[in-house]
């Protein structure tokens, strides 16, 4: 299966404000921007609006201004629907925690967003087969999450971020509960697989893995600035 084609993730004007009480939360000040192709990290202080931005690139939540542009898909204009069967096209999610489905072995959750999209099963064992052994965990291939380290379980989910060879692929804190040997290999992971064109959006605390990026975006009390 090859991926989609370079697919441009553009930010115009997006703003998030959150009601809290009897005021708001302004978690997102109005940010216009062109993600290059390639890694881009986001730093900043815990509950500067990170996430937010994230779930706004991602889709999963709307803005209170403005939009997110992906090639020519403006995501506002998509119905939750649509916005799932886009995401499913053309992203690739890891989170800090890692999501796994318990009840679903490594390959079983590696093969789950083939499943969702209809790919036969044998060409779906052999895809996720392909994608363990590149994280290294073809021998936990059928081991439950709970059966897993957290590096290993993160791996896996990185396996599955990846599986569709997705345009965009965006990370929570990926390495956030990991000891710096395992964040560390997911790092690579995350980048050196990536296909001329992908564009990767990271969010990190930790400095030494934003220094790696090509890209750096830093949040204060929801304002973005573009470090480099
Ligand atoms: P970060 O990921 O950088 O830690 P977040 O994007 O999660 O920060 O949060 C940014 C700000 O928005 C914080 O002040 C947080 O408390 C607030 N916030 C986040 N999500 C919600 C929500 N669903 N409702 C109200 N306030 C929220
Ligand atoms: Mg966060």
């Amino acid at each position: 299966m090859t991926g989609a084609g370079d697919l441009q993730l553009q930010t115009v004007d997006l703003s998030r404000i959150y009601p809290s009480g009897e005021g708001q939360v302004v978690a997102l000040r109005p940010f216009t921007h062109t993600f290059p192709a390639g890694l881009t990290a986001v730093v900043g202080p815990s509950g500067s609006g990170k996430s937010t931005l994230l779930n706004l690139l991602a889709g999963f939540d709307q803005p209170s201004s403005g939009h997110v542009q992906v090639g020519d898909t403006v995501l506002t204009t998509l119905s939750e629907a649509q916005r799932a069967d886009f995401r499913l096209a053309n992203y690739g999610f890891v989170f800090q925690n890692h999501n796994l489905v318990s009840i679903l072995t490594a390959q079983e959750n590696v093969e789950f967003p083939l499943t969702l999209s209809g790919v036969p099963p044998r060409e779906r064992r052999d895809r996720a087969r392909a994608l363990l052994a590149q994280v290294g965990l073809e021998q936990r291939a059928g081991h439950l999450p709970h059966q897993l380290s957290g590096g290993e379980a993160q791996r896996v989910s990185l396996a599955r971020a990846l599986v569709r060879d997705p345009a965009i692929v965006l990370a929570d804190e990926p390495t956030g509960n990991l000891d710096s040997h395992s964040g560390q290999r997911v790092l690579e992971l995350l980048t050196a697989p990536a296909r001329p064109g992908r564009t990767v959006v990271l969010i990190t605390h930790d400095r030494d893995i934003a220094a790696l990026a090509e890209h750096r975006l830093e949040v204060h009390d929801g304002e973005v600035t573009v470090l480099s």
